[in-house]
């Protein structure tokens, strides 16, 4: 190792660890972290030299790995051309172009784009779409949501307010968080049998409160930060018609799941259902920048415009961004010319192999697969910067939180890849016993 450069990443973790905040942390106790070089494919290499084999995709984003050839040429064509632009009064091919893919590829009646900067800024757009279109109907009382526990839809006041009231720790904000009405969550597995006594907590809070709730949000399929949870489709089939029942909108917050993690390109189409309004996030750009969307059907949109103030009320200072809009318009055409179908099946199935050997163990509560998406749940939460360093030892990067050991693998991690880093799964978690 070349001297002074590791003098130079020692001072930068020090001005890191006295100065910048890193999420869910404290800067007086710092949890360690490990300076990133560079990152290509599914190998992330630190500043030591040292690579890791990449089990997070940078949190759902980085489906393609990283660095990849066809996102870096359309970034920098499109940062040479036009890096930003403001979308007020102005339009350009970037956003046009992304939102007319997000048009053909999401369920069939969303069809009125929205772009926004953040996965929790579109949950917030999406919230204030459902209260001024029932407002526009003369449903001024509408105006509350339900959604379901152990669900996660950012960190923004109003996206809290609809997350787990437990794990988002509501408590802590009382009094300045709205309060809103939550379901328990669904019981039946994925793949597992439906039981229709999963919709009687849905059902029951439906019925009593329908006149004051505008919308129903929630993850489908897969539960991610809220608990990592998979649960059957029928569900979603279910609450799709009640939503219809009571009138109310559902909103899929589909910012996780979308494009392809779960096995089929969005969560939704395990049930065959729409939403009447979508959020999509993280892998839109193949994790490259930030960039969110929200989709609507034509009858939410006109609906909002038929009502003073016949607008809708939203407009961020880098809506439409062309750079990141470019990069989102080339990670889904990226995918869509591949064989992701095959490779995220792959996944799933060397997931299985290499995760299930782990079911049996006494400290070990559950092990589940869906798509590109393994989790490991123990009985007890896990110490986590000792895990993480026993991961990056053994040269593969996971990050647990709370009870869960969980990883979500580019979809071009190859079996090898894979196999490292199952079996470094399987060795750290039979170690946990005694750290
Ligand atoms: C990550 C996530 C969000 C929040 O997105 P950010 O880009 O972190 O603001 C919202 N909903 C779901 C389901 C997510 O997984």
């Amino acid at each position: 190792m070349d001297t002074t450069y590791s003098v130079k990443t020692s001072s930068l973790l020090d001005f890191d660890r006295k100065h910048l905040w890193h999420p869910y942390t404290s800067i007086t106790n710092p949890l360690p972290v490990y300076p990133v070089e560079s990152a290509e494919g599914v190998r992330i290499r630190l500043a030591n030299g040292k690579e890791l084999i990449d089990g997070m995709a940078s949190w759902w984003a980085a489906i393609h790995g990283y660095n990849h050839p066809v996102l870096v040429d359309a970034i920098r064509e499109q940062a040479a051309r036009l890096p930003h632009i403001m979308f007020g009064g102005l339009t350009h091919g970037p956003a046009v172009n992304l939102a007319r893919l997000l048009v053909e590829c999401s369920p069939e009646p969303l069809e009125k784009v929205f772009l926004a900067d953040s996965g929790s800024v579109a949950v917030e757009v999406a919230m204030k779409m459902a209260v001024q279109y029932q407002r526009a109907r003369g449903f001024k009382e509408k105006n509350r949501f339900l959604s379901l526990r152990s669900g996660y839809h950012g960190d923004t006041f109003h996206a809290m307010s609809v997350c787990d009231p437990v794990t988002g720790m509501h408590g802590m904000y009382k009094n300045i968080l709205p309060e809103y009405y939550f379901a328990e969550a669904p019981h039946c597995c994925f793949g597992g049998e439906w039981d229709p006594g999963d919709l009687a907590s849905i059902t029951r809070i439906l019925q009593d409160r329908h006149s004051r709730i505008c919308a129903v949000i929630l993850e489908p399929v897969i539960q991610g930060a809220g608990g990592m949870r998979f649960y059957h489709p029928e569900y979603l089939r279910q609450v799709r018609s009640l939503c219809d029942q009571f009138e109310v909108l559902l909103i899929a917050d589909e910012i996780a799941t979308g494009f392809g993690r779960s096995g089929k390109l969005f969560g939704c189409n395990h049930a065959g259902i729409s939403p009447d309004i979508m959020c999509l996030g993280k892998a839109l750009t193949g994790g490259c920048m930030t960039l969110a969307a929200v989709l609507a059907t034509a009858q939410v949109e006109s609906v909002i415009s038929s009502a003073a103030p016949g607008i809708f009320m939203h407009g961020p200072t880098f809506m439409g961004n062309p750079l990141a809009c470019k990069t989102a318009e080339a990670s889904i055409k990226l995918l869509f010319s591949s064989d992701w179908q095959t490779a995220v099946a792959n996944i799933e199935s060397q997931l299985i192999k290499g995760l299930f050997p782990l079911r049996p163990m006494k400290h070990v509560r559950d092990v589940r697969v869906l798509g590109a998406t393994g989790v490991v749940e123990l009985t007890s939460p896990v110490d986590m910067a000792a895990v993480q360093r026993e991961f990056v030892a053994r040269g593969v990067w996971v990050r647990p939180f709370g009870k869960l050991v969980y990883v979500m693998p580019p979809y071009i991690i190859d079996n090898n890849d894979l196999r490292t880093l199952t079996q470094a799964i399987c060795q750290v978690v039979e170690r946990i016993k005694t750290l």
